[in-house]
Formats: structure tokens, sequence, C-alpha cells
């Protein structure tokens, strides 16, 4: 057995005192809800000498910004942001997105900043001992060759094509949140778009954090067309799974035209997927199925797919257009 020692922080100067100690160590990671990082250390794919326990930070909450944003704190329960009242309000793809993720005790436990630290769910990477370039660099992707199926089509390299695995990171790539950070010296703000990195040749490196830089929260926009807005997940079975393909979109039709819109795929890309062709392809045109079934399309033209997962750009096609045509009726979810 390899013992691991843990520190718990706590209160405001405990910020800086986590921060310093996971800097200062190499083998000291980040602790906060575990339900990544425990399961992770049991399978030996992690291998932390000690864990720097957050839980107790001052960093929970979801604040009012002075421009009408959201502030989460990193420390935020998954269940706490989707029970938010200015959450369901003004940003129900955030909540639902959250709700239909994991499982009740799970969305007790996590938090909203592991959520982005959270690992891919590809079974090479997770049994730690296949071929895994984002385990170990230069040992090639067992996945490639291998067992597919839920694997990404969009952002893909020759290196990795696991699939990003959060749901709530994708309304908030659609809503361009900035995800905000503190290392030793400073604090820093990462808008979504950069903070997701795709595997290209490096796929071990999957955010541009700093070894101990530590989200604080995510500041989310709450632009009027959100309030509008939707989370359609397509899994293998109706709870507890992963994104087979997902779309959060939100959409604002004027005189039958697209006047706004914002859409995101999850379970797809490498990194959560804004879909800027389709928005592009959508913005001042008509609001019918045709015109949402040319922007899927549109975005989905250069996927990539395996013998096993050959089936989700149809899959993700469809579901974008159900998406679209749902908001142009009456915004239910189904
Ligand atoms: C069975 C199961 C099913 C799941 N299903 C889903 C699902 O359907 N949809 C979905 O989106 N997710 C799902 N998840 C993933 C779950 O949402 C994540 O495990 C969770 O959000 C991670 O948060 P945590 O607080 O537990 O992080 P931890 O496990 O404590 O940490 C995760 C990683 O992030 C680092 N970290 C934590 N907090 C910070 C911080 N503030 N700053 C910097 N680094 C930090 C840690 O060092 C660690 O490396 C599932 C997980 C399990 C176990």
């Amino acid at each position: 057995m390899r013992p691991i020692s843990y520190v718990r922080t706590e209160g405001a100067d405990g910020i800086d005192r986590a921060v310093g100690l996971v800097t200062a160590d190499p083998d000291s990671h980040f602790l906060a809800g575990g339900t990544t990082e425990v399961d992770l250390l049991r399978q030996h794919v992690l291998a932390p000498n000690r864990l720097v326990d957050i839980n107790r930070l001052p960093l929970s909450g979801v604040e009012e910004l002075p421009d009408g944003g959201l502030r989460i704190g990193a420390l935020t329960r998954m269940s706490e942001v989707a029970a938010a009242p200015a959450v369901q309000e003004r940003l129900p793809m955030v909540a639902r997105a959250l709700v239909l993720g994991a499982s009740a005790q799970l969305r007790h436990m996590a938090s909203m900043g592991g959520n982005m630290m959270q690992k891919v769910r590809c079974g090479y990477y997770r049994d730690g001992e296949s071929p895994c370039n984002k385990r170990e660099p230069g040992a090639g992707c067992a996945a490639l060759g291998g067992v597919s199926r839920t694997h990404a089509v969009l952002g893909t390299s020759e290196h990795c094509i696991a699939t990003h695995p959060s749901d709530v990171a994708v309304p908030l790539v659609a809503l361009d949140a900035v995800i905000r950070t503190r290392t030793a010296d400073s604090e820093r703000a990462y808008a979504i778009d950069e903070f997701f990195l795709p595997p290209g040749d490096t796929p071990d490196r999957e955010h541009p954090l700093t070894h101990g830089e530590l989200i604080t929260a995510i500041d989310v926009p709450t632009p009027p067309l959100a309030r509008r807005s939707l989370y359609l997940k397509v899994r293998d079975r109706e709870s507890y799974e992963f994104a087979l393909v997902s779309v959060a979109a939100a959409l604002e039709v004027r005189d039958g035209k697209v006047s706004g819109v914002r859409i995101a795929l999850g379970g797809v890309g490498t990194r959560p997927w804004r879909a800027r062709r389709a928005e592009d392809a959508l913005v001042g045109g008509p609001a019918t199925t045709a015109s949402f079934d040319l922007a899927a399309r549109a975005e989905l033209a250069e996927a990539r797919t395996t013998p096993m997962n050959a089936f989700k750009p149809e899959l993700a096609r469809r579901t974008l257009v159900r998406a679209l045509e749902t908001l142009t009726r009456d915004g239910s979810q189904s």
C-alpha cells in the first residue's frame, strides 16, 4: 500500500495556503468532492502523495455580478447550482445540464471547479495500463483501434479521441463563461473557449492551468436569450449515464427569423464543442426545420468517425434539430 498524506485548508487564509502547498509539490493534488480524484487514485491512474482538501475554503455560492452575470464559486456543489433560482430562471440550460449529470448523491458531493477538471471516461485512460497518450505521453492510443463507441468525432487528433465528459461545461461554453483562478502570485481569468484544450499533439495537456493553480469561480453571463434555452441529453440509459450526444441551445426568433442563437454540443467533441458554424449559418435566416438541418450539417461536416462511433454525427444532427425545433415551439424540454 502507498501512503498518502492529507492536509485540510480552511478560512480566507486557506486559499493561499492551499495554492502554496500544491504549487510547491508536484505530487500534491487538490481534493474537492473527490468524485473524480478518489476514483482515479483507487484505480492507480492518479498517484498523488498528498491531498490538499479545499472543501472548507470560502469559495461557495452563487452571487450576482454588477454586469448582470452570475459568479459561481468553485466549491459550490452541482446540486446547489442546479437549485439556485437565478440559474433556473436565467440559465435553464445550465440547471438542466446539472440535473441530468451523474446521480443525486454525486451532485451533492461534486463541485463546479472539480467538474471543470474532471478526467475523461475513456476506458483505456482509466484502466491505468493500456497505451494512452493522455496518461503517458508517447505511449500511443489504444482507443484508435479499440472500443470507441462513446469516443469523440470532433476535435480529435491522431493521438487522442477521448470525449470530454462534462455536461455543465457544454452550456457554459455556449454562454462564454470565464474561469477565474488563483496562483501563488496572481489572479487569472480564462475565456472558457481557451480553457479546454484540444488534444492535438499533447493530449496530456487538458487545460492551461499551472500545477497548483486553483479555480476560484466561474463567471457566467446571463444574456436575455438564455432564458429560453435547453439542454437535451441523449444517452444509453435514462439516468446516471454520460452523454452519447448532448445539445445546449438558446434561441431568439423575431418575425420568423433567428436574431440570436447559442449552441454547444457535448458527447461528440474532445472538448465541450461550441457550434459556431451552426450559429453563423442560422443567424439572420429563417427559423425553420430546413435551416436547422443545414446548420447542423455544416457543424458536423468535419466529423471524423471510427467504425464504432460512425452513428454519432447523424445522432448529433437529429438532436440539434430537435433542440432548435423545441425552442421554436414552446421551449419545453423533453
Ligand atoms: C459514477 C459517476 C458518474 C458521473 N456522471 C457524470 C455525468 O453524467 N455528467 C457529468 O458532467 N459528470 C459526471 N460525473 C463526473 C462528476 O461530475 C465529477 O467527478 C465531479 O464534478 C468532480 O468534482 P469533485 O468536486 O468531486 O472533484 P474532485 O474529484 O475533488 O477533483 C477532480 C480534479 O480536479 C482537481 N480540482 C478540484 N477542484 C479544483 C479547483 N477548485 N481548482 C483546481 N483543481 C481542482 C482535483 O485535484 C482533481 O484532479 C460522474 C462521476 C461519477 C463518479
